[in-house]
């Protein structure tokens, strides 16, 4: 028995390369916009996070070199140490005015802020409750803490009764957490109900807002800002990667809390801090953000479009309320099949098969940016309605 069997036995990558079907790791030869070139070719993007479409805007890309420029390309080491600039914390300052919270605190990705912040609150005794489709970091994160790890059904706030419910009369730290909207599905958590129950059960929530924000909420803000809950948030969690077109993570809330974070995460103390560039554009695409509000318009003005093309034609896109829409397909095959047949058609979308999604419940995930044009969304219409009755899905 040999460590590496399992990696040499390891044939399905090869298998479904053969039926030239693989829709992973496709080398884009372009920038991260709203059409790309792949294989030489140009495809129109329908699977990515970069909502408000600022990946290419001047200013953000200005921010950048000018950062590079002042501090370098790296700053080798932690915050905890030699690592923290002065953009860190104007960054943390102005995220926690425009979230309207006492202190924000930032990581170097959002998958670290999860496992980070869940793993520094939680003690031996202490119980989390998740919801079964949270994020994989969210996951990580439940699962390397000491706390005990319940999950209730995805956004089924009975079931996260019942929970709680068996584990009334237990003297112990409570936690609930959700996405705030969901990645795969693109549906938004019940946030009323779930703050009744912690409420009720003296439990904490903390939301991981990474693809709410910049999407829903005033100007933005969120899930909480969707539904008027800002108060009723512990904390709130998000990423750099989607909607501020960069990378790092960050998290909001109290001061005494984030200030225990700080010198308590390992994710947070034991990782060099985020780069000067993708800080500063991350600074400037959040002023993008607060000056061009239009901008959450033409992304909003993108989603209908597509959500009532798709369910006109007869597709299932499921409960999905958000930028996320996706495409119930079927078989994992099959679902490959539909992908290569819309990349055929110059069109990048997602696919997610089990065990991201249950078993035969195959979807493409489709996903829209500020910056899409109606006269190309209007040609991907119209593809997935050739696509989609060629393999009797409508
Ligand atoms: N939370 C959610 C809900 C996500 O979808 C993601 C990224 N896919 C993350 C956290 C991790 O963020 P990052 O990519 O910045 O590490």
């Amino acid at each position: 028995m040999d460590l590496f069997d399992k990696c040499y036995n390891y044939t399905r990558v090869e298998e479904v390369k053969a039926m030239g079907i693989y829709p992973y790791f496709r080398t884009i030869e372009s920038a991260a916009d709203s059409e790309v070139t792949i294989d030489g070719r140009q495809l129109i993007m329908l699977g990515s996070n970069n909502y408000m479409g600022l990946t290419q805007h001047p200013k953000v890309l200005e921010a950048a070199i000018n950062a590079t420029k002042k501090y370098g390309s790296g700053c080798t080491g932690s915050r905890f140490l030699n690592g923290n600039l002065k953009i860190h914390e104007e960054l943390e300052e102005k995220l926690a005015v425009f979230l309207d919270k006492e202190a924000a605190l930032i990581f170097s990705t959002g998958f670290q802020t999860n496992q980070g912040v869940i793993t520094t609150l939680l003690n031996k005794h202490d119980i989390i409750y998740a919801d079964h489709q949270d994020h994989a970091s969210i996951v990580d994160g439940c699962r390397l803490s000491l706390g005990r790890y319940l999950k209730f059904k995805h956004n089924d706030m009975q079931d996260l009764e019942k929970l709680l419910n068996n584990t009334r009369d237990l003297n112990c730290g409570k936690l609930i957490i959700a996405d705030g909207i969901f990645s795969m599905e693109g549906d938004i958590i019940k946030l009323p109900e779930l703050v009744a129950l912690a409420k009720k059960h003296g439990a904490r929530i903390i939301i991981d807002d990474a693809h709410a924000v910049g999407v829903i909420g005033k100007g933005g803000r969120g899930t909480a800002s969707h539904f008027g809950l800002e108060n009723d948030v512990d904390l709130t969690i998000g990423t750099f990667s989607k909607s501020f077109g960069s990378l790092g993570g960050f998290v909001v809330g109290e001061a005494k809390v984030l200030n225990y974070v700080k010198h308590h995460s390992r994710a947070f103390i034991f990782a060099a801090s985020p780069t000067p560039a993708a800080v500063a554009s991350v600074i400037a695409a959040l002023e993008i953000l607060k000056a061009e509000p239009e901008r959450l318009d033409m992304l909003w003005k993108n989603i209908r479009k597509m959500k009532k093309g798709f369910d006109e034609m007869g597709y299932n896109t499921g409960k999905s309320e958000s930028a996320v829409i996706p495409l119930l397909i079927g078989e994992d095959l099959k679902t490959f099949r539909f992908w290569r047949a819309l990349y055929d058609h110059g069109i990048f979308v997602n696919c997610a098969i089990s065990p991201a999604v249950d078993p035969g419940q195959g979807l493409i995930r489709t996903s829209y940016m500020a910056t899409h044009k109606e006269d190309v969304l209007d040609r991907v219409l119209e593809i997935f309605s050739r696509v989609g009755k060629e393999f009797g899905i409508i």
